[in-house]
């Protein structure tokens, strides 16, 4: 499905979202949603997450009369709301606290009595994520486009209607209607999440202490991120992953234990190749049970808290796509085509709730790209080079194959690597662990993977990104001039060491 929508590069790249900056005087005058025009609006988007919301201010811009519908009171969906960027506020304390409690001295910085107030620590998170949600509305202000609060479904192939959060209800008519609904929590069966002690991502982002133990159950990038969170604020974290690796089938192999190995140091247990049955929340800790997959001896994990990250779904749910007989895939997915259309072509859908890596960068390229179909009848996301970036410490990032996809496709390519420990200024900042890795085709040359496990790897990853986008080969990279001393470096060694030979390993 989705090979078919690799389109040679072309268009120019749409630009990344930022941080909008708005005064509270201007928000507050929008903050009730302002639903204002009956007409028949070109387009109406049912979701405010980061396809809708992108979606809505791409096509204002191209001057089309359009609404958006969201639920949730605030626009910016999953991602500004209770995952990316959440996430990321939590991530940043922890890691500082974490450095500041256990990596000052060996810097000659002597520190008094440091102290954890979790619930500042949550407020800051929530100053973060208020600004940017804000900052949204006024964008979508700003370029014309309606926002409606309230909860929106099918009444015809031409009609929403919408059940406004403040009461009462009101029916769209759209020329075109985009169906960027989003995903939800996959729950785990068996254990009733209560956001409390069985948790969610969600449940995650808020836990009022520091639970003394908690079982992650899923190494994915939720499982990872959170994990790092609680283990580094003194949560004794142990991590359960069905399969024989952390970090998704994504993750390089090589790049993957490395990280284990990192985060093992720092603190977490995991249990690979180990699959949770079943559990029992009755008593004052909860106990799991789990089973080697491949069939092994049972065991009983106790913890005072349980996160559920086994993976996200399409959410679609109270949509009525009954009333316009629109059919899901076997994993709830609306079916699309390469131009985002269901089977009705003027309802399309972007982001999660459709094919496609779960990620708000990918859905953010969709929903331009969407707006583009219907407005000009083209558009362009090349998913050959969509980044992941894991924001651990340090960061895992990649783009393109990694080794054991070009393995299992019998591709040949050719392998340069070069380690933080060789940098300047990785040693400089005392931060050494982790490698860059590239995968050549041998006798192109042409980039067919990036591999980072270090700090910063997720800004570095651009580099790689735009190195694929562009069809460069290691070479290309190699004979590019990077500043000096610069983490960036090692990216343009590993090149080197690609393509011929590194000079500093
Ligand atoms: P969503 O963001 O889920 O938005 C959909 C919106 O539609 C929701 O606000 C919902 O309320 C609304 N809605 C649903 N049905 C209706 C209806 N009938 N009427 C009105 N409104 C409706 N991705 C990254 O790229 N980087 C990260 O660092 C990252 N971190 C994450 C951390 C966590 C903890 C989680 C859970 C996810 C993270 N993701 C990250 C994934 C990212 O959040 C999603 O890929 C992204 O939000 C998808 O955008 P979307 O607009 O498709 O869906
Ligand atoms: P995931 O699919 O990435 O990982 C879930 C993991 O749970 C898998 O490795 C799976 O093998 C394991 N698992 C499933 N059932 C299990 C069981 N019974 N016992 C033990 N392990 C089990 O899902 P996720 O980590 O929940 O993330 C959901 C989505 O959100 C992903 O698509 C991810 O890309 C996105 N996300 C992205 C970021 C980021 O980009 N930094 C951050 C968070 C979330």
């Amino acid at each position: 499905m989705l090979s078919t929508r690799l389109i040679s590069r072309s268009a120019a790249r749409p630009a990344l979202r930022s941080t909008p900056i708005v005064s509270s005087s201007v928000l507050s005058r929008w903050s009730r949603g302002y639903a204002s025009s009956s007409e028949e609006k070109d387009l109406i988007i049912i979701g405010g997450g980061v396809a809708g919301y992108v979606a809505a201010i791409k096509a204002g811009q191209e001057g089309m009369k359009v609404a958006c519908i969201e639920k949730r009171g605030t626009l910016g969906g999953t991602c500004l709301n209770v995952g990316c960027i959440p996430s990321k506020s939590l991530l940043n304390n922890s890691h500082l606290y974490h450095t500041i409690l256990h990596d000052t001295k060996n810097r000659g910085i002597e520190v008094g009595d440091v102290k954890l107030n979790l619930a500042n620590f949550m407020k800051a998170k929530d100053t973060s994520v208020n600004g940017l949600t804000k900052g949204v509305e006024f964008l979508l202000k700003k370029n014309g486009a309606e926002y409606i609060k309230g909860t929106g479904s099918f009444v015809s192939e031409n009609e929403v209607k919408v059940a406004l959060n403040d009461g009462g209800e009101t029916t769209l008519r759209g020329k075109n209607i985009l169906i960027a609904t989003g995903s939800e929590a996959t729950p785990f069966p068996g254990l009733e999440i209560d956001e409390k002690r069985v948790i969610t991502s969600t449940g995650a982002i808020a836990l009022e202490k520091v639970p003394e133990s908690m079982v992650v159950i899923g190494g994915g990038i939720i499982g990872l991120e959170m994990a790092s969170v609680w283990s580094r604020l003194g949560s004794k974290v142990t991590v359960v992953e069905f399969l024989g690796q952390i970090g998704g089938p994504g993750m390089d192999t090589e790049i993957a234990k490395a990280a284990q190995k990192i985060l093992k140091k720092q603190g977490m247990d995991f249990k690979l190749n180990t699959k949770v049955l079943g559990g029992d929340t009755s008593g004052e800790k909860i106990k799991l049970q789990v089973d080697a997959a491949k069939g092994g001896k049972e065991e009983t994990l106790e913890a005072d808290v349980v996160l559920c990250a086994i993976g996200r779904r399409p959410y679609t749910g109270g949509l009525g796509l009954e009333n316009i007989g629109m059919e899901l895939d076997d994993r709830g997915r609306v079916i699309i085509d390469s131009e985002y259309r269901t089977k009705i072509p003027h309802i399309r859908c972007v982001g999660d709730a459709t094919f496609g890596p779960m990620l708000a960068h990918k859905a953010e390229e969709e929903a331009v790209a969407v707006v583009e179909y219907i407005k000009k009848g083209y558009g362009h996301v090349n998913y050959a080079a969509i980044p992941s970036v894991m924001y651990t410490y340090p960061e895992v990032a990649w783009v393109g194959q990694n080794e054991q996809q070009l393995k299992e496709s019998k591709t040949p390519y050719r392998v340069g690597t070069f380690p933080f420990s060789a940098n300047s200024r990785a040693k400089t900042n005392m931060e050494t662990e982790g490698m860059v890795k590239m995968l050549a085709d041998p006798e192109t040359d042409r980039l067919l993977g990036v591999h980072i496990i270090g700090p910063n790897a997720g800004e570095m990853i651009a580099e790689g990104t735009l190195a694929m986008e562009y069809g460069a080969s290691s070479e290309d990279i190699a004979r590019t001039c990077h500043a000096h001393p610069t983490l960036a470096e090692a990216f343009k060694e590993a090149a080197m060491a690609t393509h011929s030979k590194a000079i500093h390993f």
